[in-house]
């Protein structure tokens, strides 16, 4: 057992009994420390936590954690906090230390790297007007969106299948926060404002920051968000034809009066991935034109949608329909009837989810859903993947948006959580770990920004063969890398506030959970590397002619750069070893690149990050912090299928010696390797 020696020494070490002598006299220090040795008796060796239940008496009297305990010598606090000394806790039942929270402070003033952007690429006169709009938006979100989506966390939706009659009426019940959303996004234009092409191609990028801003306070309404922005791009991409103009002008209205809201249901038993097979939803045509749609929907998420896009299969004069992609063709439908009647539709039950509670996701039956086909029979998968487009790259932007929002609440917490004798951010060590993500963060904001900015030149057609190709390329490249970086960097960032990051009542873990979801909806990793794959096969290898050949010019340029010069050449190794991969695996097969795919991709993305970086810390305009970043990133391995293809990771063996790996001694392969 220590003795008060120890104590006191114990207490130097981490650098507390220094300041209690500077807040407390002599005797009182004395005291403390005989108390300090008590607590110690009690609780052998935890000379920290012993020390944290006698320390809200250093504290006291400080109003916060960012005001230590050298301001207050007064006699009469001393008094007090003798007094407390000698029966912790007897009057106030709790103690009276009480941490400050984090708070949500201005998130576009906030945010040196969103100003930069947008001062680098955006006419000057359009910074002013998007900036003005962004602080105020932003504001707005401190003061009342904030809290609507933190009502949405806390009053789930439900599904009141029938009334006290006993008639069914599947309502699904949401909270007021949930409403109020849907009228915030009419108001601010969150879908409107990439279709009334205002800013010309820069359209599509104001409209992704502001949602980017949005998607943490959000409550997770940009989950309908976005397959209302699908769906409104699909009816575009049709050249919005006479049946569907009505719907086209709700899904793009700022009235929040008449705002709609679609879904998207895709998924089925069977499959979400593989739809061509799972699709078993079947349409039958009508006399008027229209079809009946009758199957079961296995996800169906933000089901209190006015509308939705689905898939189906015709079935022809003989009762029969075609198998596989061939046979599936897109429908358009309504929800709800004038009367507020279901479309044929009956609502089984809500998911019960992880995350992403706030949105009501349920399982749908079909039971003669009146729908019209809005794609050339055979053709729904092509039309709908302009659908996937866009929800894609909202899930990135809810990826990049969720590590901005841990980040910046984490450096707030810093500077207000006082331990071993000075604020957390004082703490080299935890700084390095919030600069660690900083790098993950603003990196993956510039491939979002990027994507962006090529869909906003497409949308206006003013994208070349080599900006069309880059996107096809990066889509999924971006939704993949950056959904799984948000969970690494908020897992990272709950931390950052101790055993408060894990407490539900913080708000802090739904972040976590929500992020979950980023990985898996709109194609898993692992679908979308082999869809990397097939944008490359499908094209000719020309969407990586085009990633060279961007790559290389960001790089060209950086390394002019003195500082930047290590950095480029440090990327431009990794890209040199990403093209003799891609030279070498061409010629060795499916098999082969479809092992490599996920490592391929992780590839793609480490090093496009890299040059973006590199290109925005070669500006005039960039600051210290920029060219840090950028040095930073290049410090890790950018080419991981080079070093797993060295180690043999996609040779044929080691197909069935991963299999071996999983399934060691397990019944259900045995006779099979
Ligand atoms: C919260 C939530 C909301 C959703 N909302 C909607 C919605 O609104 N509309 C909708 O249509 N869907 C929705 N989904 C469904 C979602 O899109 C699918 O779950 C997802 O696409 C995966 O499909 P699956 O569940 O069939 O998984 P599976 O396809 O069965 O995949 C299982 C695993 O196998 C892997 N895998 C599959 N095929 C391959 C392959 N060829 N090579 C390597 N690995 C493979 C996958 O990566 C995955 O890890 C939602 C899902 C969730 C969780």
């Amino acid at each position: 057992m220590m003795g008060e020696g120890c104590w006191t020494e114990a207490m130097l070490q981490y650098g507390c009994a220094s300041e209690i002598c500077l807040c407390l006299g002599e005797r009182e220090t004395c005291c403390m420390v005989k108390l300090g040795s008590l607590l110690l008796a009690r609780h052998h060796g935890r000379i920290v936590n012993s020390w944290a239940l006698c320390h809200p008496s250093c504290h006291m009297g400080s109003k916060s954690a960012m005001s230590p305990a050298l301001s207050h010598p007064a006699d009469t606090q001393q008094q007090g906090i003798l007094d407390e000394l000698k029966m912790p806790f007897s009057h106030a039942a709790i103690g009276n230390f009480f941490q400050e929270r984090p708070s949500l402070g201005n998130q576009f003033l906030e945010d040196a790297l969103l100003q930069s952007y947008i001062k680098r690429h955006l006419p000057p006169q359009m910074v002013s007007e998007v900036s003005q709009d962004y602080i105020r938006f932003a504001q707005r979100l401190v003061e009342e969106i904030d809290s609507l989506g933190r009502d949405c966390e806390l009053n789930l939706p439900r599904l009141q299948q029938y009334d006290a009659w006993g008639r069914r009426v599947d309502q699904i019940i949401t909270c007021s926060a949930w409403k109020k959303m849907k009228e915030v996004s009419a108001e601010e234009g969150l879908v409107a404002e990439a279709y009334e092409r205002r800013y010309s191609s820069w359209s599509r990028l104001i409209q992704v920051i502001k949602i980017y801003l949005y998607s943490p306070s959000a409550g997770l309404f940009t989950c309908p968000l976005a397959m209302t922005d699908g769906a409104a791009k699909v009816i575009e991409s049709l050249g919005v034809p006479e049946p569907l103009q009505n719907a086209y002008n709700h899904l793009t209205s700022r009235n929040p009066s008449s705002f709609w809201t679609s879904g998207q249901w895709m998924t089925e038993r069977r499959g979400g991935s593989d739809v061509a097979v799972g699709t078993e939803t079947i349409a039958h045509r009508q006399e008027d034109g229209t079809y009946r749609l009758h199957g079961y929907k296995w996800f169906t998420s933000a089901t209190d949608s006015d509308m939705s896009l689905t898939l189906g299969r015709v079935v022809d004069n003989h009762g029969n329909t075609v198998v596989g992609t061939k046979g599936l063709s897109l429908f358009y439908l309504e929800v709800r009837d004038a009367e507020g009647n279901l479309n044929g539709i009956e609502v089984q039950r809500l998911k019960e989810k992880l995350g992403t509670r706030q949105v009501p996701t349920a399982e749908l039956l079909l039971d003669g859903v009146k729908a019209l086909q809005i794609s050339p029979e055979g053709r729904g998968v092509a039309s709908i993947s302009n659908m996937l487009t866009i929800t894609r790259i909202h899930n990135t932007i809810s990826a990049v948006a969720g590590m901005r929002r841990i980040i910046n609440l984490a450096r707030d917490y810093a500077a207000k959580r006082f331990v071993f004798g000075k604020l957390i951010k004082e703490h080299p060590l935890h700084i390095q770990t919030m600069a660690r993500m900083e790098v993950e963060a603003r990196g993956a904001f510039l491939f979002l920004m990027e994507i962006s900015r090529l869909l906003g030149l497409e949308e206006t057609n003013m994208a070349t063969q080599q900006d069309q190709h880059l996107l096809r390329l990066l889509t999924p490249v971006a939704k993949l890398y950056t959904g799984k970086q948000a969970l690494a960097v908020i897992s990272e960032g709950l931390e950052c506030f101790g055993g408060q990051g894990y407490m539900e009542d913080t708000g802090l873990p739904a972040m976590l959970r929500d992020a979950q979801v980023l990985t898996i909806w709109e194609g898993t990793t692992n679908i979308l590397s082999l869809d990397v794959l097939r944008s490359v096969i499908k094209s000719n290898g020309k969407v990586l002619s085009a990633f060279f050949s961007t790559a290389q010019e960001k790089l060209d340029r950086a390394s002019c750069v003195p500082s930047l010069s290590q950095a480029a050449k440090h990327t431009m190794k990794a890209l040199n070893k990403l093209m003799a991969f891609t030279q070498e695996a061409g010629q060795l097969g499916g098999n082969y690149m479809e092992l490599a795919a996920r490592d391929f991709a992780y590839s793609l993305a480490k090093i496009y990050i890299g040059t973006l970086l590199l290109d925005h810390a070669a500006w005039e305009g960039a600051s210290a912090t920029d060219i840090y970043s950028a040095q930073r990133w290049s410090d890790q391995d950018l080419c991981p299928v080079d070093k797993a293809k060295a180690s043999g990771c996609y040779d044929s063996e080691s197909m069935s010696l991963d299999r071996q790996l999983v399934y060691d001694n397990s019944p259900l392969l045995k006779g099979k390797l």
